[in-house]
């Protein structure tokens, strides 16, 4: 699994920082993205889920998951 945002979409509700912090950060300047060292990287399986979970509940669909 490989997990991206679409900047065009989020709204930086923050939703998905709380609930995988370990891959998604806010940054200082207000934005939401995938922490760099996830980045075009696989997802750790023990992360899997909570990538899921954080992309199942992002109001804006702008989670994007490849597996
Ligand atoms: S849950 Fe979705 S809209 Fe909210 S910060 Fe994360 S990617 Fe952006």
């Amino acid at each position: 699994m490989k997990v991206s945002i679409d900047p065009t979409k989020c709204i930086a509700c923050g939703s998905c920082v709380a609930v995988c912090p370990e891959v998604f950060e806010m940054k200082e300047d207000g934005t939401v993205d995938v922490k760099s060292e996830w980045k075009d990287k696989a997802i750790p399986e023990e992360l899997e889920s909570k990538v899921q979970e954080a992309h199942d509940m992002c109001p804006a669909t702008a989670i994007v998951i490849e597996q």
